[in-house]
């Protein structure tokens, strides 16, 4: 589809008599873009188009649609693409983070996001953040202990799938498990804010006179002397304790918090099912303590396309899991740009702006839609228009009612339907 120009598209449905009407014919020369304005490979020479100067191919081919844009992409967007695969990497003896914030992703002001690797065993240290923190474990397993504003403790372990969302200032630590330890994405609900910029343990006990550590814990002065002098961060530790000793060990006489502040997507049937993929939504109304991130683990087969649509309520920060994608955003102007994004990559659309998302690749599109609000929405193109009068869509689209009649009701989510 994407080397047809709307030109040929048309005198194609023509001749396959899919166009109806009067009109057609008429509008063929000024159907869209590329005629107004001229852009794209299409509007050019060869020669032209040709890019004589200096380039990394491999690079480049990884970007098919920056380096050959459709002709439908017109005026440009601010940059909506960017990625965890060349963030700069913080390695220490347990593991590794690296982040996407907006110093770096400038359009990002809702959400930041982190990526980390905990081994068997490693540790990112006891902290705590002015930010709720968001996570979807992409791989193992991990250790997650909380408590909350009441005292009330939590230990949990959580597998690849699973989420955790701790509200604003909670403390925690988190710590990879066994076998092969964890990978997680963390989303804090500020675009500003930073992993490498949390108040730790370490430091805040480092940073007290001994002899108020001394009266606050009512210990002498001596018990303190070996305390790290640096942060730990991440740091590689011993094997966890087993996970029911661990949760005894913490238990308080005030209980355990009343929500949970983890979540099995493996274990929700989707929202929704279709024949190009699937789609579970996961946000305060199913995981009420998550009350300022909703989200979407979208699935899209091979040759299919989550719709055109947008959010009414929030920007989305996406995340891609698997597979190859290829999203075009819309905004006034008219503005229309379109990006590719692989395993790693994260991609953000402002709220409002439409979107459309299509699997390019060979095996199945996975990504997570994130959104800071407490829950998911959504406006379906195809479902608002099966739901204005027909003769209003007739007159604005100048096409058969009779096919304009097929658009369903019950919005698809991922085409095919
Ligand atoms: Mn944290
Ligand atoms: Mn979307």
């Amino acid at each position: 589809m994407k080397d047809l120009s709307r030109r040929n598209i048309l005198a194609a449905s023509a001749v396959g008599g899919a166009v109806a009407a009067a009109g057609a014919a008429a509008s063929a020369a000024g159907f869209g873009n590329p005629d107004r304005p001229a852009e794209g490979r299409m509007n050019t020479t060869p020669g032209a188009f040709s890019e004589p100067g200096p380039k990394n191919p491999a690079l480049a081919g990884q970007f098919p649609s920056f380096q050959d844009p459709p002709p439908t992409d017109v005026n440009g967007l601010d940059l909506f693409w960017s990625s965890f695969n060349n963030a700069h990497k913080r390695v220490q003896s347990g593991g590794w983070a690296r982040e996407v914030t907006q110093a770096d992703f400038a359009i990002s002001d809702a959400v930041s996001g982190v990526n980390m690797r905990l081994g068997k065993g490693g540790v990112r240290e006891l902290h705590w953040h002015q930010q709720a923190e968001w996570a979807v474990m992409v791989d193992g397993h991990c250790r997650v202990t909380v408590m909350d504003t009441e005292g009330r403790p939590a230990v949990r372990d959580v597998k690849q799938g699973d989420l955790w969302y701790f509200p604003p200032g909670l403390p925690h630590a988190l710590q990879g498990l066994g076998p092969s330890g964890a990978e997680f994405v963390l989303v804090f609900d500020n675009g500003h804010s930073s992993e490498f910029n949390t108040l730790l343990l370490t430091e805040w006990m480092a940073h007290t006179p001994p002899e108020v550590l001394a009266e606050n814990f009512n210990l002498p002065v001596s018990a303190f002397k070996n305390i790290p002098i640096d942060d730990l961060w991440i740091y590689q530790g011993p094997d966890p304790m087993p996970l029911d000793a661990a949760q005894r060990a913490v238990r308080s006489p005030l209980g355990e918090p009343q929500d949970e502040y983890t979540f099995s997507m493996n274990d929700m049937k989707p929202n929704k099912v279709t024949k190009g993929g699937e789609v579970k939504i996961i946000d305060s109304r199913n995981f009420p303590i998550s009350k300022t991130i909703a989200a979407a683990l979208v699935t899209v087969k091979p040759g299919g396309m989550r719709e055109l649509h947008w959010h009414p309520n929030a920007d989305e920060w996406q995340y891609y899991i698997s597979g190859e994608a290829r999203m075009t955003v819309f905004n006034t102007g008219p503005r229309a740009q379109t990006a590719d994004f692989r395993p790693g990559d994260l991609g953000y659309v402002k709220k409002s702006f439409g979107h459309y998302v299509q699997n390019t690749g060979t095996t199945d599109l996975v990504f997570m839609e994130i959104f800071k609000d407490d829950k998911f929405a959504e406006i379906s193109l195809t479902q608002w228009l099966a739901c204005t009068p027909p003769d209003l869509i007739a007159s604005h689209l100048n096409m058969d009612p009779a096919l304009t009649s097929q658009f369903g009701k019950i919005r698809s989510v991922v085409m095919p339907a």
